[in-house]
């Protein structure tokens, strides 16, 4: 049996560990840094490496290292061991306060867009007291912000903490003018829920496009998919089951409150969901948890994909960014309470995201762009690529009297009515899902729907935080300049959200008509990546990065250089690999069976000109011209591929290239290979089948 509470967080540096092990006034130096964000005096920094080291060697560990996330998606760490020479040939174990806090990992190899030239290599990581340090592995993991030399940001943390400050400056602001004059800081909170696909080893090692690209390149349906919709909540497998044990234990020893854990829509596909914290802390759990997962599954011979399309014609994987506000005093700022209606503070809060998501539908899109997420965004599936938000009925109720003028008349909470009498009686949420919103307020948060599976939730919430930052801003700037202040926020909350209506959508998100009419509303709908980002550089977009100092100019550029290289370069291995699969393997394969079948044909008339061959005629005959085609089509991609390479002094043209054209060589491509396989021999051909993958745990 497992002690969960004496599990929890037995991998971790938390607070009970540090009220333990730190002197008081370091205890409470470092806690004031945590809480209120204070500078921590660097004449703490040894006691806190030292109780560190003390701790980490007792859990084992020999190393330590400076976790970071660099823009390349993933986590990054080198590690450094703990020895140091004592002078008499032998060594003992040392950390100090200077290598807790500061790193100087080589950066080159990092992407950074062109921030810096190779010769200035140096970088530094600094160490996010706020994000707790932990044992993993014999290594001591510190929580790092990774910046350039001359001082550029070159990673995903350091712009979200920023990000936080700024909000919480402006949404104290707001507060203060509400009365809530002892709130003093307003922190983002996130629970990221995440979906993944699991799969037999086995299958995963003969697929080298799941092993290049993490998705399938070739694939027939299977007959089976998910129109029964028999996976979601279903009954979960005894392995599976097994593994999702192992990864809870896992996660909570790491700190991570795992707390929801079931099937997805799609066979083989899988959720789970953390309680939510801090966004900081959120979203570095994330990139552990993710790292955990995949580490898990190799335990029992099962591979976790965390690409967001891994297989066609299935629902592929997202990650849903649950989001609110809170005060150092515990107040959700985004908890509209018995009475919505009345309650002026909440819908000023509001009106400030509703008019950011629609100022800033492209940032938000930016925000979740991946070659991987193209695939999800648009297809039918996941929320569209077009930004909207659901306020549920209630709420929306709500607004459209604010827009009117009207008073709204609240029904209230009603009771639900099961109709059998040992059923309890249940409240009726006020707030019924809609599931196809990218952008859905839930009763007392909002859930951005549209992040890939895979990427670092960070981007998402740099985002998120730094738009509503700037809207809190400037209604704060009016609000302190009038007189009444109950008056003014009022009539700012209308013209808000008569003024954003638009953005406001309650409807089926999937629907062709909402395509339509979102157009009409002059709503934008950016397809892919390179579409996507080319708003970075709007001029609005740079004016609110720089206003909430989160980016600079020069920082934003960086990264739309690194998202459009990295983007071309996704879909160059992917076309690659298929080149391969289908030179290597796909054609002969077929041309292998087409062999059989004529020798069979010959055979058969050797014996008697009566035995009918008609069908190894047929097939063979059909098969041999599907191949010319085949060929014909990867001889088109790569020709492509060489004219893509052509236009790599112009990033945007570049990764336009390879959405429009090589993107469009691989569907091409891939068509014919899946029509031949559906009429191959599964004794030729070379991979494993769709329904073997999808059913084969
Ligand atoms: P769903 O029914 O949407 O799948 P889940 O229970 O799977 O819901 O996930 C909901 C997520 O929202 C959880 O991670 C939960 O902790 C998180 N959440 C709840 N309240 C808040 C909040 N105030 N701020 C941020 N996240 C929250
Ligand atoms: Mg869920």
């Amino acid at each position: 049996m497992v002690n969960v509470p004496k599990l929890f967080g037995s991998n971790v540096f938390n607070d009970d560990v540090m009220k333990e092990r730190l002197p008081k006034p370091v205890y409470k130096a470092l806690k004031a840094t945590i809480e209120n964000g204070e500078t921590l005096d660097s004449s703490m920094a040894n006691a806190v490496a030292h109780a560190m080291k003390e701790w980490a060697i007792e859990k084992g560990c020999t190393h330590y290292t400076h976790w970071f996330q660099p823009l390349t998606g993933i986590t990054a760490e080198k590690h450094d061991s703990f020895i140091t020479p004592d002078g008499d040939g032998k060594v003992m174990m040392a950390f100090s306060g200077k290598e807790l806090i500061k790193g100087e990992p080589d950066a080159s190899s990092f992407p950074n867009g062109g921030i810096r030239a190779t010769f200035e290599a140096r970088g530094y990581t600094a160490w996010d007291p706020t994000s707790p340090a932990f044992a993993r592995d014999g290594t001591l993991y510190i929580p790092t912000a990774f910046a350039s030399y001359t001082g550029e940001v070159l990673d995903k943390k350091t712009p979200l903490l920023r990000s936080m400050e700024s909000i919480s400056k402006e949404a104290v602001r707001v507060l203060h003018l509400f009365g809530k004059t002892n709130v003093n800081r307003v922190v983002t909170t996130v629970g990221a829920e995440q979906e993944y696909f699991l799969i037999d080893k086995e299958m995963y090692d003969a697929r080298p496009d799941l092993i290049f690209t993490g998705r399938t390149l070739f694939g027939a349906k299977a007959p089976k998919g998910q129109e029964l919709d028999d996976h979601y909540f279903g009954s979960i497998k005894t392995r599976v089951a097994q593994f999702m044990a192992e990864l809870d234990n896992e996660l909570w020893s790491y700190g991570i409150p795992a707390k929801t854990k079931h099937n997805e829509v799609a066979p083989s596909q899988h959720e789970i969901a953390p309680i939510f914290t801090t966004t900081n802390v959120a979203v570095d759990h994330n990139e552990l948890l993710m790292e955990i997962l995949k580490k898990t599954a190799e335990k029992f011979n099962l591979v976790c994909l965390l690409h967001e399309k891994p297989f066609a014609g299935v629902n592929g994987s997202g990650k849903h960014n649950n989001w609110s506000l809170i005060t150092n005093e515990g107040e959700n700022l985004l908890k509209p309470g018995k009475k919505p209606e009345e309650n002026l503070q909440f819908l000023l809060f509001l009106a400030a995201i509703v008019k950011a998501v629609d100022e800033y539908q492209d940032l938000l899109r930016i925000s979740v762009a991946s070659a991987g997420n193209d695939h999800r965004l648009g297809a039918n599936e996941a929320p569209p690529a077009i930004l909207s938000v659901f306020l549920g009925d209630q709420l929306g109720a709500v607004v459209d009297s604010i827009e009117e003028g009207e008073t709204y008349e609240s029904e209230g909470k009603k009771n639900m009515e099961l109709g059998v009498d040992v059923l309890p009686t249940l409240r009726k949420d006020t707030t019924d899902r809609n599931r196809t919103s990218p952008f859905a307020f839930t009763g007392n948060r909002f859930e951005f729907r549209m992040l890939g599976s895979s990427v670092n939730t960070a981007s998402a919430n740099i985002v998120l935080n730094t738009i509503v930052a700037e809207e809190l801003k400037e209604f704060a700037d009016h609000l302190e300049s009038v007189k009444d202040v109950k008056a003014a926020a009022k009539r700012l909350v209308a013209r808000t959200f008569k003024k954003h209506d638009r953005i406001i959508f309650n409807g089926d998100n999937y629907s062709e008509e909402w395509t339509h009419e979102a157009e009409r509303r002059g709503l934008l709908n950016l397809k892919n990546v390179p579409a996507a980002v080319k708003h970075y550089m709007d001029e609005k977009n740079v004016r609110v990065f720089e206003n909430n100092s989160v980016f600079s100019k020069e920082e934003l550029f960086a990264r739309y250089e690194v998202d459009l290289e990295n983007y071309a370069k996704i879909i160059n291995i992917e076309a690659l690999t298929m080149l391969d699969m289908a030179k290597k393997d796909i054609i002969p394969a077929v041309t292998a069976y087409v062999r059989e079948l004529t020798d069979t044909a010959l055979a058969k008339q050797a014996l008697s000109a009566d035995i009918p061959t008609t069908l190894e005629t047929r097939l063979v005959s059909d098969l041999s011209q599907k191949l010319v085609c085949f060929a014909d089509k990867a001889t088109d991609l790569e020709n492509d591929l060489i004219k893509a390479g052509e236009l790599v002094d112009d990033m945007q043209a570049y990764a336009e290239f390879y959405s429009d054209v090589v993107f469009a060589d691989m569907q091409a491509l891939r068509a014919i290979g899946d029509d031949m396989e559906t009429q191959t021999s599964s004794d030729y051909w070379p991979y494993p089948s769709y329904g073997e993958i999808m059913f084969g745990v």
